[in-house]
């Protein structure tokens, strides 16, 4: 590799500061070095995703943009040039609904674990982390990791954690919760109830969390988990979350997807303060007023009169209400009327059915086209209803589904994602993950693209799809869904946001597509992760 990247350039703004010479008198009246947004990528297999899905080897970026695309692309003066030696380059991946919010506000050192798939390869992952956290402090993963994702099926016991000597407290989005010893005395003598194995269940289970995040959650604490749920995130490749709420507790809670709704975001918009933000990050607001409030909408409508709808910059934004809505069809009335995106979720037939038929009723009287509404999950989701959402000028999220197990009747549980590929409704890429579900985009696109969950159990049926078709939904497919054209294709113009895989993603075998991650990671030309190979 000619023309290795410095490390120290890997540090976001921070590092192009550094780099520039800003604040260094010694470098004053010196010609200004090259900023770190200055890249030519040469030698790559690069899936541009545009609309003709070209595969180039090199990409410019310039200011934060590609400015070209392509073959034999000019090299202006002083650009650097970065080869990646062959390797498989995507746009990165934009998870168009998940809970990274929640993930970013866990108490204690968050460590999410959804990139390792043995429990000695989990318990080795732990033990590199207590090397960073002070003795006594608790390591946590509550939400990112799931038992179905080890091939033992099942979370460490308390033994096997026992081997890393800092509290540990693992909550599974779903498969249990455990903890170490350490982490046993101390929920104990707050009174919660831990089982020998270290397992925690039933009423006990909310005590520990709220014992947790009472003692635990600071300001500096949130930031730093916001900061750590992104990067391990850019790691896996995604590069923009769009990030779909919590249930609002005014006090903390030990409710899994419960937080402070109106104070949630303060971790990131610490980090975007500071210019160290190393993701993009989309914000939709969830509301649950009671259809029967009195006086009506009590949230919601305060919510559409004093916010603004898509306002931000690009690393920033707001988006619309969900994903719920909430207030029933006087609740998505008032958002129509407002002009805003709604978005709710469907958990089965009979739910969507109705979400639908509330959609066509208001759009009888104040028409949605053009407004963008979601409907996200869609377990169950007959082509009538595709058809109907599509003639209100709506859009479905798919995705969801890794650790949903069949039951002995049903082995095809949805979304019927052939059926979507193949209608001409708009459809993009979720994970819902971060709190009932896992984030780390390649074990949801295994599970797309196989029809297998995490466990190697069938539950898509005939419904599966080829690589390139999970990585358009990923992608391009997901500009829709932001309102935003210039995210999710290698294209000039477009922001200059790329992953660098470490395998190809699109010949690997099934197993080695499930555990593909960024070597290089760069959004709008700041690499935001590097594993040194560059
Ligand atoms: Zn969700």
């Amino acid at each position: 590799m000619t023309d290795k990247l410095l490390r120290r350039q890997f540090l976001g703004y921070a590092g192009a500061l550094a780099c520039s010479g800003v604040g260094s008198p010694k470098l004053l009246g010196q010609a200004r070095p090259v900023p770190a947004t200055d890249l030519l990528i040469v030698n790559g297999k690069i899936h541009t995703m545009d609309p003709v899905n070209r595969i180039v080897p090199q990409a410019l970026i310039q200011n934060g943009r590609f400015i070209a695309v392509g073959d034999n692309v000019s090299v202006p003066p002083g650009v650097r040039r970065v080869d990646v030696g062959g390797r498989t380059v995507i746009p990165g991946i934009i998870d168009a609904h998940d809970h990274i919010v929640l993930v970013g506000n866990r108490p204690g050192w968050s460590t999410p674990l959804e990139h390792v798939f043995t429990i000695p390869d989990a318990i080795a992952a732990l033990k590199t982390r207590s090397t960073a956290v002070p003795a006594g402090e608790f390591i946590t993963a509550i939400g990112p990791i799931s038992a179905m994702q080890f091939a033992e099926r099942r979370l460490p016991t308390l033994t096997e954690l026992d081997a890393i000597d800092r509290p540990v407290y693992l909550q599974a989005a779903q498969g249990g919760t455990r903890t170490n010893s350490l982490g046993k005395t101390w929920l104990e003598a707050r009174g919660v109830t831990v089982a020998a194995d270290g397992a925690i269940a039933g009423p006990a289970l909310t005590a520990a969390l709220l014992a947790l995040r009472k003692e635990l959650l600071t300001p500096e604490t949130r930031k730093r988990s916001a900061m750590d749920a992104l990067q391990y995130y850019a790691k896996l490749g995604i590069t923009t979350h769009r990030d779909c709420g919590a249930f609002h507790s005014e006090a903390r809670s030990g409710g899994l997807a419960n937080e402070n709704t109106y104070t949630m975001h303060n971790p990131f918009l610490a980090l975007h303060a500071e210019g160290t933000m190393p993701a993009r990050l989309r914000i939709d607001f969830l509301h649950q007023d009671s259809p029967t409030a009195n006086p009506p909408l009590p949230t919601l409508s305060q919510r559409l009169r004093n916010s603004f709808p898509f306002f931000g910059d690009d690393w920033i934004k707001t988006g619309g209400i969900g994903e719920f809505t909430g207030g029933g069809v006087e609740g998505l009335r008032a958002i129509a009327k407002a002009g805003w995106r709604g978005e709710d979720h469907a958990l089965n037939l009979n739910g969507v059915t109705n979400l639908v038929k509330d959609r066509e009723t208001v759009n009888a009287e104040i028409p949605l086209n053009g407004l963008r509404w979601i409907i996200s999950h869609i377990p169950e989701f007959p082509e009538d209803l595709a058809n109907r959402m599509d003639a209100m000028g709506m859009g479905v999220l798919v995705g969801w589904g890794p650790l949903r197990a069949p039951t002995p009747t049903n082995s095809s549980l949805g979304p019927p994602y052939r059926m979507l590929m193949n209608h001409r409704i708009k459809k993009g890429y979720h994970s819902d993950g971060g709190d009932i579900t896992v984030i780390n985009p390649w074990l949801n696109f295994f599970t797309m693209a196989t029809g297998l969950n995490l466990a190697g159990q069938s539950i898509l049926g005939d419904q599966k799809l080829t690589r390139q078709e999970v990585l358009w939904l990923a992608t391009a497919a997901n500009k829709w869904f932001l309102r935003e054209d210039d995210l999710g294709s290698i294209e000039t113009g477009n922001h200059g946001d790329l992953v660098v895989l470490d395998r190809d993603c699109f010949t690997v075998s099934d197993e080695d597509f499930k555990r593909t991650r960024s070597l290089l990671t760069i959004v709008g030309g700041k690499v935001v992760h590097n594993d040194g190979v560059f």
